[in-house]
């Protein structure tokens, strides 16, 4: 088991072109099934799970980032802010501002990126792309939170060529935001693609993508 995880890690880095980096999606993995991972080359973690991620970090350590992946729900923003690198998931401006109360109030900037939702379906996260811009404007001011780019989730299951649009969407609102230089913003950061479609992202100008499954197996 060990080794298998070890060695898809292997796979995948000797895969990603140099630019893109592997977060290993750690929810449901056990901290040795994470500490696998890390041993093969893996860098950064994403957990969907504040409590979770709290627990892995005490067993598993600081020698990764740690990415914050899930949906933020608003009590546990002060913990999130406590223990983790980047926050990949604001999408509206109390959000933003809750983070940056908090991390204010420890001293620090946290890095956030700005999840887009791309399929413009009204149930999933995200805010629309025609509303990144004035979201960044209004987070641009805030002097704790720092946004350093965008995530998508595109569509989970079928064919990766499905994704595509989605993909090539968010890289649009990404150039657009860089191209418009705001004062505050960073755009380096995109965040898209997982098991079944990070070869698509990739193609479409992923910098990061979250895979899980094809390191540590399907999840039970
Ligand atoms: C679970 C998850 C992933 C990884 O999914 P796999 O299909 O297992 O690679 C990526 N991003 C987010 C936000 C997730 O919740």
């Amino acid at each position: 088991m060990t080794k298998t995880i070890a060695e898809n890690v292997k796979t995948l880095l000797a895969e990603l072109p140099s630019g893109v980096e592997l977060v290993a999606a750690v929810k449901t993995r056990t901290p040795n099934e994470i500490l696998a991972a890390i041993e093969a080359g893996v860098q950064a973690v994403g957990e969907n799970y504040v409590q979770e991620a709290a627990a892995a970090i005490a067993a598993v350590g600081r020698n990764v980032r740690w990415h914050f992946i899930g949906h933020l729900q608003s009590n546990k923003i002060k913990k999130a802010v406590e223990i983790f690198d980047l926050i990949e998931t604001v999408d509206s401006v109390e959000l933003a501002a809750e983070i940056d109360k908090r991390a204010a109030a420890l001293g620090k900037v946290m890095p956030v990126l700005v999840e887009i939702n791309s399929g413009h379906e009204p149930q999933k996260a995200g805010i629309l792309p025609g509303e990144a811009e004035s979201l960044v404007r209004e987070i641009a001011p805030f002097k704790n939170i720092r946004v350093e780019g965008l995530m998508t989730m595109g569509p989970f299951e079928g064919n990766p060529e499905d994704a595509r649009p989605y993909f090539r969407e968010t890289k649009r609102v990404f150039e657009d935001l860089k191209a418009l230089s705001i004062a505050g913003i960073e755009m380096h950061r995109l965040s898209m693609g997982m098991t079944n479609s990070f070869r698509v992202a990739v193609e479409e100008g992923a910098t990061m993508v979250r895979i899980g499954t094809l390191i540590f197996g399907p999840r039970l």
